[in-house]
């Protein structure tokens, strides 16, 4: 069932690791726009599990302050929070699944949810399937409405892991009940991948290899590992970043247009980018991907420690902080156009920003002494700032016939006049009204595991022995820059591609 955008769906949320980090930064920010904004239904009630012993009274002071430090704003705030009720649970007892079952079943009546209930996971994923399991055997999900899985990332560790939880899951909720997040998703830029592309007739006729020359998406944060030493040293970079954010983003750089609108057609063109997904194995891995690891340096003037001197973090981490790539999609729209991606933590500025490179023209007839002329490149600013770029050449003011670069730019909060929603605000809406096109397909999740694999499998058994080898506050190792010079191109420099 979809409901169009003015129609709001009652539900019942039960969120699992309501005491935690997620949930109070984002989640009930989130649902509280959506409440504000008249985008939830009056009749919906959210239970809260964690397993501390919280009472509901505590549990809805703990929301009523999330909100407030996210957005500082308490409008209609105790209406908010009376829908707001927690259970102390643990994951593993029968006995707390029967419990949730009669409160969901007094709150289903009470507040007239008709059956519909959406379980978002946001605990640790080695909880998911338990979980699921005891929803479904102790009759949680027997409700006459829809029953909808949230689940976050990461969603396995590699193809074997992501494979054996799925199927776990599967066995209580079917594909089309699964909405798995990747927040990049939900983002107002990433979702403008799609139109800037198929809505404008300049651009579809040239996003293909005879006008394109090479395509760089970059998403590097200021950031360090922070407290997250002991789930990082498993994870790195690849798994955290390039597995999911990065390589969605690709996909939808490059899919073809699909035929309709709709969330079965977008996935299935997705998922056929990812199957033409040139795999890079063995000794070619060197040939086309580079890890970096962060030292000590110094961010906006402030000495800051290497990675290996974080919390949970071994003397001799082998695990990556950065990661450059070339990805080939080995199809007829993209045969020969390289896709640069680049991640990393500790970067000198933190910034999401995709750049189209076009091919230059077949000779110059400017004058422009010592100057090539300057390539049209189309940036998509994703986040921090969000909007396009569009880098023309026109003429310089004056009697020679002269070019000079030029930049066309739109932010997004020209347009909107107001702050664009947080990703996570508008998932949870797709979500409940049933929207899967900006979750992730279990046969996405696969191909980008599979793709993935072979390069950890290479990084894995081979110590990286000049790691660390970025300072903190740099863009990466040297070892980056050389993956593009040998193709004859460079990474445009971020910090100068901002909309002015
Ligand atoms: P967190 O702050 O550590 O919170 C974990 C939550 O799980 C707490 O509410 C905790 O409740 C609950 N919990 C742990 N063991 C439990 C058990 N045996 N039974 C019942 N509840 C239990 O974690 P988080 O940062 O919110 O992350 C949650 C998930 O979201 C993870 O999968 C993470 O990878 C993902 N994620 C997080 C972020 C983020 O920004 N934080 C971003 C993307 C994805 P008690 O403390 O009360 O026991």
């Amino acid at each position: 069932m979809t409901l169009n955008n003015q129609q709001t769906p009652s539900s019942l949320i039960t969120i699992f690791g309501a005491t935690g980090d997620l949930a109070k930064r984002k989640l009930y920010p989130s649902l509280y726009h959506l409440f504000t904004k008249g985008k939830i239904s009056k009749h919906f009630a959210v239970i809260g599990i964690g397993r501390r012993e919280w009472s509901n009274e505590t549990f809805q002071e703990h929301v009523r302050t999330s909100v407030h430090n996210a957005i500082g704003s308490n409008e209609n705030i105790e209406e908010f929070v009376s829908h707001f009720y927690y259970q102390a649970h643990d994951v593993s007892s029968d006995e707390s699944y029967r419990e949730l079952k009669t409160l969901s079943d007094q709150l289903d009546e009470q507040y007239q949810l008709e059956g519909n209930r959406i379980f978002y996971l946001a605990m640790a994923p080695e909880f998911f399937g338990t979980i699921t399991e005891q929803l479904k055997k102790q009759g949680v999900t027997d409700a006459k409405g829809f029953q909808r899985l949230v689940i976050e990332k990461p969603f396995g560790h590699d193809l074997p892991s992501a494979e054996a939880l799925n199927k776990q899951i599967r066995e209580s909720f079917s594909e089309d009940q699964i909405y798995r997040i990747d927040h990049y998703l939900g983002k107002e830029m990433v979702q403008n991948i799609e139109v800037i592309r198929f809505a404008n007739a300049m651009f579809e006729p040239l996003w293909n290899n005879r006008y394109i020359s090479n395509i760089q998406v970059t998403s590097s944060e200021e950031l360090g590992v922070e407290d997250r030493g002991r789930y990082y040293e498993k994870s790195g970079a690849l798994r955290d970043m390039v597995q999911n954010h990065l390589i969605q983003m690709v996909a939808l750089l490059a899919m073809e247009p699909p035929i309709k609108l709709t969330t079965d057609e977008i996935r299935s063109e997705k998922v056929r980018v990812l199957r033409s997904l040139r795999p890079i194995e063995g000794e070619e891995v060197k040939d086309y991907f580079v890890r970096g690891q962060y030292g000590p340096g110094k961010m906006h003037e402030q000495a800051v420690p290497g990675y290996r001197e974080a919390d949970n973090v071994d003397d001799e981490s082998n695990t990556e902080t950065f990661v450059a790539g070339k990805l080939m999609i080995d199809n007829f729209r993209w045969a020969g156009v390289p896709f640069y991606i680049r991640t990393g933590k500790r970067m000198e500025t933190k910034s999401t920003k995709i750049v189209v490179q076009f091919k230059d023209i077949p000779m110059n007839l400017y004058y422009n002494p010592g100057k090539p002329l300057a390539p049209n490149l189309l940036v998509i600013h994703i986040q921090p700032e969000e909007g396009i770029t569009l880098h023309l050449n026109v003429k310089k003011t004056g009697q020679d016939i002269e070019t000079t670069p030029v930049k066309l730019n739109f932010a997004s909060h020209d347009l909107d006049g107001i702050n664009t929603p947080e990703a996570y605000e508008k998932l949870l809406h797709d979500c409940l009204r049933g929207d899967a096109t900006n979750f992730t397909l279990w046969d996405e999740v696969k191909l980008s595991w599979a793709f993935v694999d072979k390069i950890s499998e290479i990084w894995e058994s081979t110590q990286q022995e000049d790691f660390p080898n970025y300072p903190a506050g740099s863009m990466g190792p040297k070892a980056a820059d050389e993956l593009l010079d040998k193709d004859g191109f460079n990474w445009w420099p971020i910090g100068k591609l901002d909309v002015e």
